[in-house]
């Protein structure tokens, strides 16, 4: 058993002062608040980790390499597009490590990879037709991160259009062909944890996405929804009807459903989406990045649909700002303040069970062990109210991180990898190199 005493610790009930956690294997055995220091002392405010509910780890490469001129989602798509050309399962485990470290310094204990980039180049599947989800779930174990692998089926270019030559890597040929490879994916660790996702209703037709809900099985499914007009647009043409109607068709809404996006959805997709009491996944720093626009999050939340939080293409990677983006989003398009409280943020925040982990993102007994603290005296939190200090700090602020029971990170510094800038650095220019 390890004891470990928080100076401040966010408790499912609100803020408390010196609480003595103990844990046991992968698990927290009890929390007393009021108590007198002992074991490790956790200097600071001590919270749940939190969950990122959307990635896709190798966009990490773009970040600061697409802000030249101008161009819109669908130009960096394309830059996008070559990145993924160059990367292979031994460069893809490099980078992924990379980036998966980088997000348990910011805090992060869980992530769900909407993966996607299954095959070789042209669509050639490797010897092991699961290489590259077997490289995600290496990065993430020798990163400390817990993973949720959601296999996703991309099979088209867009409607009625077949996947031009970058997206050939993507597709599996066929939803069937999908799933069946997808099913063969059997992770050994304790840590990985497995989903499914359809890419969004441009690259899976109806009767695929049908396939996806049903290869869910009680698991998360995951997918793309309305985060472009021309997506609404383009479905509108082609099938008479919104995404969000077409998914409730398919029989993918539920309520391990996760709408990533949601920026672009009627106030009748908002509709469907409660009535499925599925999720929408927001990503703030992603979505400011490429221009999408703000989506309706109150008007989710209000209408039932729980909201969970992504860092998807890694633009920034950090936690605090994610959840902050979420509520000043909202304050610039409603011209108001408070527009959610420090629960709902908090809620969003840390919705492990979003992407399949349902015992993590509390600190109560019996849940998982992961705990980060957060520093009260950096330049930043510095006089803030310790709850409050949640809104002034950044992922420079994170100290300390226990992941299922597991310290990972130490005095900020990550115990699993000794340079993970480095390694990001080399691998990113790598993938430059002419
Ligand atoms: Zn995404």
């Amino acid at each position: 058993m390890s004891s470990y005493w928080a100076e401040f610790a966010w408790l499912p009930d609100g803020l408390a002062e010196r609480v003595t956690i103990d844990v046991t294997g992968s698990s927290i055995r009890s929390v007393v608040a009021g108590t007198e220091p002992s074991g490790k002392v956790l200097r600071g405010l001590t919270v749940p980790g939190f969950a990122n509910a959307h990635s896709h780890a190798f966009h990490r490469a773009l970040r600061g390499r697409t802000h030249h001129g101008r161009g819109s989602f669908w130009t960096w798509r394309e830059r996008m597009y070559a990145i993924a050309d160059r990367l292979d399962p031994d460069s893809y485990y490099r980078l992924a490590r990379g980036v998966y470290a980088e997000m348990v310094l910011a805090g992060y204990t869980s992530v769900g990879e909407f993966h996607y980039l299954h095959h070789a180049p042209g669509g050639v599947s490797y010897r092991d037709p699961n290489a590259m989800s077997t490289a995600l779930a290496a990065a993430a174990a020798d990163a400390g991160i817990r993973l949720t692998l959601l296999d996703t089926c991309y099979l088209t270019g867009g409607f009625d259009r077949m996947p031009d030559e970058h997206q050939r890597r993507f597709s599996d040929g066929d939803a069937m062909a999908w799933a069946e490879r997808a099913a063969a994916f059997k992770p050994e660790s304790e840590l990985v944890r497995t989903g499914v996702a359809a890419h969004s209703v441009r690259a899976v037709p109806p009767r695929a996405l049908a396939v996806v809900a049903e290869q869910a099985d009680g698991r998360p499914v995951h997918v793309h929804l309305s985060e472009q007009p021309a997506e609404n647009s383009d479905c509108l043409a082609a099938h008479g009807r919104t995404p969000t109607a077409l998914l409730a068709e398919a029989g993918l809404l539920g309520p391990d459903a996760v709408a990533v996006h949601a920026t672009h959805v009627s106030t009748a997709d908002i509709g469907l989406l409660a009535e499925a009491r599925a999720r929408a996944c927001f990503c703030p720093t992603t979505e400011r990045d490429l221009g999408d626009g703000i989506g309706p999050a109150r008007e989710l939340l209000d209408a039932g649909v729980r909201l969970c939080l992504g860092s998807d293409s890694h633009a920034v990677v950090d936690g605090f700002e994610e959840w902050r983006a979420l509520e000043l989003n909202e304050r610039l398009a409603a011209r108001a303040r408070g527009r959610f409280d420090m629960t709902q943020l908090f809620t969003a925040a840390t919705d492990h069970a979003s992407i399949g982990w349902p015992e993590v993102g509390r600190i109560e007994a019996g849940a998982a062990a992961d705990l980060v603290t957060v520093e009260l005296d950096s330049i930043r939190t510095a006089g803030a109210e310790p709850a409050a200090a949640l809104f002034a700090a950044t992922a420079s602020d994170i100290r300390e991180v226990l992941v299922a029971g597991r310290e990972v990170v130490s005095d900020g510094r990550h115990l699993l990898m000794a340079h993970p800038e480095i390694t990001l650095r080399d691998e990113i220019r790598a993938l430059y190199a002419p």
